[in-house]
């Protein structure tokens, strides 16, 4: 009869799974939203989530934007088509790669893409930024 270990000895910053019941409406703009920002509904309900409890800060730069296209009044992430340019950066802050979702560090290379319309802009990783270039 093995037990299982007390919760405490589980490391803190394991992923925990939340079931949740959201009207069907919700469930459809959840999606719509997460499409038009090119990332997963998981990923953002938890940087909205995150964001409505300042409990990541600066950790995404785009959480703001995020939470913006999140309550409807902003608009989209730019479309891959309409970058005008792409800039080789060093991230000051930590960020999402905004094509393969990939969390970058404060202070990792990335590239910054200037949106042709719109004040929007994207950031997307190292090698994201290789592919851009083929
Ligand atoms: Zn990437």
């Amino acid at each position: 009869m093995s037990r299982k270990p007390p919760p405490s000895d589980e490391p803190e910053h394991k992923d925990r799974v939340i079931h949740t019941r959201v009207p069907e409406s919700l469930e459809a703009e959840l999606r719509e939203r997460a499409e038009r920002l090119g990332m997963s509904v998981s990923n953002l309900v938890r940087n909205v989530l995150g964001h409505a409890f300042g409990l990541v800060g600066d950790v995404v730069a785009d959480s703001q934007a995020i939470a913006r296209v999140a309550k409807g009044d902003g608009k989209a992430a730019p479309d891959p088509e309409d970058i005008l340019a792409w800039q080789a950066i060093v991230l000051g802050k930590n960020a999402v790669c905004s094509r393969c979702n990939a969390l970058l560090a404060k202070g990792s290379a990335a590239a910054i893409g200037i949106a042709e319309t719109g004040p929007y802009k994207s950031i997307i990783c190292t090698p994201c930024f290789e592919g851009t270039k083929l």
